[in-house]
Order: structure tokens, then C-alpha cells, then sequence
């Protein structure tokens, strides 16, 4: 499809891939040692985190060493982010948020010489993974903003592609869809990228009104949010283009892993970020391929490191080599821990699972799953938005929802779930605020 015989990507790849996976472990366990002395003596948090725990820098002389270490969590980031500064304040460039889930943003600060790594390495990733060049013309329509749920991308993807690498970068927030395709048809972008739902929105939108295989976009880059596997397809077909997966914290990092072309599994940045993979319950560190808690150390960050940063969320690096031939771990994320919703009789059902179900029809654009509490059973109601409304879809839906046991013992077991409910309606019907859908809303009040 792509022409990539003039691009560098063999030449980046195969230096890296001398590599062996020796070099790698070493070198990322150098880094790591460094980051925790450095943490040890310039930032007042890790300073006391380690006094506190009767822990020197020097205890750590292993991998497993590190787990001596407490984790830091978002409270931390949210509470007293100054308590994790490493520099003096004025030293600091930029500063990416992320709404969480008390109400207060996290934030992460960084100096120019932590942005520039990052734009580096993001730029590195662009070569190696898909190739990019200075011919090559891409319109990302990342939000910033503040406290945003977004990941700070787009300053850095202008940083990384424009500045460094050299293609042509057509930045600027979120237009119109008929603005959006004024872009397109007057600059011809080949990249194109946002945040999944907002893709896949304007997909469902632009093909109403344009062929958009006529437009000529080769690749377009998805994320942020979970991408089932039928959703990238429907994207992959409305534009015969390669639609890739990225992969990114704003508190850790704007960018961490990405898919090469395979499309199995992220390449993980383990030369910036270290990555353990924990037991949630009792904090063990688990083999390549068990699923668990992702833990990061950043490895170049001097503004702010963040050492054990408990992400939440949920995921195992696979075990096997990639057939790309790049010798980075890939990662595949699950879901969060957070992300688990309580129901019927003691279970737990990780709120992914809808997007599995809705996502796997094709007329669906989009959808909103409500937990009540009724009459002492749990009701489920989904309302999806769909390119077409009749008894099948609503059928197959309501089909595959009890096929999910936990949900069918609920209803036909234990009786303390109701038969779930779903209504059809047209694509952009529910509301949405400017960044992203709240997919899930839980009335219930388990909490108090
Ligand atoms: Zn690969």
C-alpha cells in the first residue's frame, strides 16, 4: 500500500535490532539505579518516601531490589506535585494534566531537556515504527487543554515530527467535520490521528458526504482509550488505510508504546520507561506474560521522576518476539483495576467488555452503558447509537450481553441482575462533552 523504499526505517531498525536482549537489561538497569540516586538526593518526596522506609539508594542491587520501594500513587501527583520537583520551579517548560478521579488534576511538569528527550524518542518511534519522513504531511487534531482526560500528545507530536524529523505538521484543535475535510482536500495530509472515539466519529460523519478513499490518508493513528479489534477494522475500511495504536500516560509520559505494523501487541519505550508488572493483591513482581498492575520508573525525566508509579492499569508484555524483528517488549493493556464495576452477586466485571460487545457490530458508532439499582437487582441499560435502527441489532446485543456469564448467572442464578435493556438511537445523539464520551455511568451509589 505505502511506498517505504525511501524511508530510513531499515537502517533504524537494524541498528537497534544488534541489540541483544542482554544489552537491554543491562542498560535499562543502569538507568535505573541512576534514576533512583538522582530521585534520592534531588526530590524532596523521594527523599523522605526512602528515609521513611529505612532505604538507601544502594539497597537497590537488583531488579527485584526495587519492590523494596512503596509505590507512588495519583494522590501523590495530586496533592503535592511541587513535593516531587527535582529542579528549581522556573526551570520548568511545560506541564501536561490529567483529570482524576477526585475532581483535582495530576500534573506532571517538565524542563526543556525532559521535553526534548521525550520529542527524541517519540521521534524515534515514528521512524522506526511507521517509517516517518520529511515528505510526509499529518493532521493530528489532539485536544491540550487543562485537566483534560487527554494525553498531552500533540506538542510533542509537533515537536517530534515537525521539528525533528521534518514532516509537516497541520495542528489545531478540534474542527468541524466539514472543516475537517476542507483540511484534507486542501493540504492532503497521508497521517491522520486523534483519539479513538473522535476517529471513528468523524469516520461515520465524512463518509455521509466524501469517498473517503479519494482522500489519500495511508495510516492513521489511534488511541488512548480501548480500540477493539472490529472498531479499527471498520476505521481500516471506511479509509483503506493502516489504522495503529499508540499508547500513553500523560503523568508518565505523552507517548510509551506503539504498534509496528504487525498490529500484535505495543512496542514498549524501555529505554525511557521501566516497566514492572505486579500482582494488584499482594504487590509481586509477575513473569512476561502474567497479567497484572503497570508499575513505571521514568529513566530520563530530570524536572519530576516518578519511581513505582502505580498506573492502575492492567495489562502483560508478551512473551513471544515480535516478527517485525524490533527487540522491544510489547504490552498489551487490559483494562484498569479502577475500571471494574460490581455486580449481581459479588462479581466484578471490567467495563471493557462493553466495548467488546457494542464495538463488534458494525452499525454501532457509539454507546452509553447506566447501572440502577431496582428493586434489589442490578439493571443494565445500554443505549447505542447506531447507522441503523431495527429489532436485529437490538437483539444481537441484548444476545451477546448474556453471554457474559457473570451477567447470565446474575439474571437466570442468582437473580440479582435484571435482563438488561438497550435501546437503539441515531449516531450523535448522546451527549458528549469536547474531548470524550463517559461511556459508563454507575447510579447505583455503592460507595455512599
Ligand atoms: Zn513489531
Amino acid at each position: 500500500m505505502e511506498d517505504n523504499s525511501n524511508k530510513p526505517k531499515g537502517l533504524f531498525k537494524s541498528s537497534l535490532g544488534s541489540f541483544s536482549r542482554n544489552f537491554i537489561d543491562k542498560y535499562k538497569f543502569f538507568k535505573l539505579k541512576k534514576i533512583i540516586r538522582y530521585s534520592y538526593n534531588n526530590s524532596p518526596f523521594y527523599h523522605r518516601l526512602f528515609n521513611d522506609n529505612n532505604l538507601k539508594p544502594s539497597d537497590i542491587k537488583s531488579f527485584s531490589d526495587i519492590t523494596k520501594i512503596p509505590y507512588t500513587n495519583s494522590e501523590d501527583l495530586q496533592n503535592n506535585p511541587n513535593s516531587f520537583f527535582s529542579v528549581s520551579e522556573n526551570k520548568f517548560v511545560n506541564v501536561l494534566t490529567t483529570a482524576g478521579s477526585t475532581g483535582k488534576p495530576k500534573k506532571a511538569y517538565f524542563t526543556k531537556e525532559d521535553t526534548d528527550k521525550i520529542a527524541q524518542s517519540i521521534a524515534q518511534g515514528g521512524r522506526l515504527l511507521y517509517g516517518i519522513n520529511q515528505n510526509d504531511v499529518i493532521r493530528f487534531t489532539f485536544e491540550v487543554g487543562y485537566g483534560t482526560e487527554i494525553w498531552g500528545t500533540r506538542y510533542y507530536f509537533d515537536k517530534a515530527y515537525g521539528e525533528i524529523i521534518g514532516a509537516l505538521m497541520l495542528s489545531t484543535g478540534r474542527l468541524s467535520v466539514e472543516e475537517e475535510l476542507a483540511i484534507i482536500k486542501e493540504y492532503n495530509p497521508n497521517i491522520f490521528g486523534d483519539v479513538t472515539s473522535r476517529v471513528s466519529y468523524l469516520t461515520s460523519e465524512m463518509k455521509k458526504i466524501c469517498d473517503l478513499h479519494s482522500l489519500g490518508i495511508e495510516k492513521i493513528f489511534i488511541g488512548a482509550e480501548p480500540t477493539p479489534n472490529a472498531l479499527r477494522k471498520s476505521i481500516e475500511n471506511a479509509w483503506n488505510a493502516d489504522a495503529v495504536i499508540g499508547y500513553g500516560i500523560n503523568e508518565v509520559g505523552p507517548l510509551i508504546a506503539g504498534e509496528c505494523e504487525k498490529k500484535c501487541g505495543m512496542h514498549f519505550n524501555e529505554i525511557s520507561y521501566f516497566l514492572e508488572v505486579v500482582d494488584p493483591d499482594t504487590g509481586e513482581l509477575l513473569e512476561d506474560g502474567e497479567v497484572g498492575e503497570f508499575i513505571y520508573t521514568t529513566l530520563d525525566r530530570m524536572g519530576m521522576p516518578l519511581i513505582r508509579y502505580n498506573s492502575h492499569d492492567l495489562g502483560r508484555i508478551i512473551t513471544k518476539n515480535c516478527l517485525c524483528g524490533l527487540p522491544l517488549k510489547r504490552i498489551e493493556i487490559k483494562g484498569r483495576t479502577d475500571d471494574l464495576v460490581p455486580i449481581g452477586a459479588g462479581d466484578n466485571l471490567f467495563t471493557r467488555i462493553f466495548d467488546d460487545i457494542l464495538f463488534s457490530i458494525p452499525e454501532v458508532v457509539d454507546y452509553q452503558v447506566k447501572f440502577d439499582r431496582k428493586n434489589g437487582m442490578d439493571q443494565i441499560s445500554i443505549i447505542a447509537e447506531s447507522q441503523k435502527i431495527n429489532k436485529t441489532i437490538q437483539g444481537e446485543i441484548i444476545a451477546k450481553i448474556l453471554k457474559i456469564s457473570k451477567i447470565d448467572n446474575g439474571i437466570n442464578v442468582s437473580k440479582t441482575i435484571a435482563k438488561p435493556i438497550v435501546k437503539l438511537v441515531e449516531p450523535n445523539s448522546l451527549e458528549r462533552d469536547s474531548i470524550k464520551m463517559k461511556r459508563v455511568i454507575d447510579n447505583r451509589g455503592l460507595y455512599g
